[in-house]
């Protein structure tokens, strides 16, 4: 053990050549990364960043590439080190602009598909209503003017009062 940690102390104040351009050259390819990483584009709301396609809030961490209402991606910013050219730019905002619009296009679809079908529901909620109410006038109708429901109370009474009054009798005679 304590050879091990003197071999390693030894070793710390004279590392070879090799080490040190592996160490280099580990730092400059994690710089490169770094620098030629897309960064996360946004816009600001109050000073909230937004999604640019849907405009909600968008959270700026790193581990969140993506609008997490839209689902848009949100890493098409230049890198720190941009090579691209001026052209390369403008076509990427004209492609990013062109998602926004079919985005939009495919938003206000999906919202009057949605009007439509709620206003054929509606129509057919009205017509199952006024068919109900139909049904229940021309029941009433035919009971000469009374619904089920009262013609059973009228039933229930005219078995009732009777059974309650044998019974009253019944008691007051029994003792
Ligand atoms: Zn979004």
């Amino acid at each position: 053990m304590v050879d091990f940690i003197l071999f390693a102390a030894r070793h710390k104040q004279d590392p070879s050549g090799i080490e040190a351009v592996l160490t280099l050259l580990g730092i400059a390819v994690v710089l490169l990364i770094y620098l030629f990483q897309p960064s996360k584009q946004f816009i600001r709301k109050n000073g909230v960043p937004c999604c640019p396609q849907c405009g909600r809030q968008i959270s700026l961490k790193a581990s969140r590439p993506n609008c997490r209402a839209c689902g848009a991606s949100l890493m098409t910013g230049r890198p720190l080190l941009d090579l691209t050219s001026k052209s390369e730019v403008a076509d990427s905002q004209a492609r990013q602009r062109t998602a926004r619009e079919e985005w939009l296009r495919k938003q206000a679809q999906e919202t009057e598909e949605a009007r439509r079908r709620r206003v054929v529901e509606d129509a057919f909620r009205e017509e199952v209503r006024l068919a109900k109410a139909e049904r229940r006038k021309g029941k009433i109708e035919e009971n000469g003017g009374y619904s089920d429901l009262q013609l059973y109370g009228v039933g229930a009474l005219v078995v009732l009062v009777p059974v309650a009054l044998t019974a009253g009798l019944y008691l007051l005679f029994a003792r």
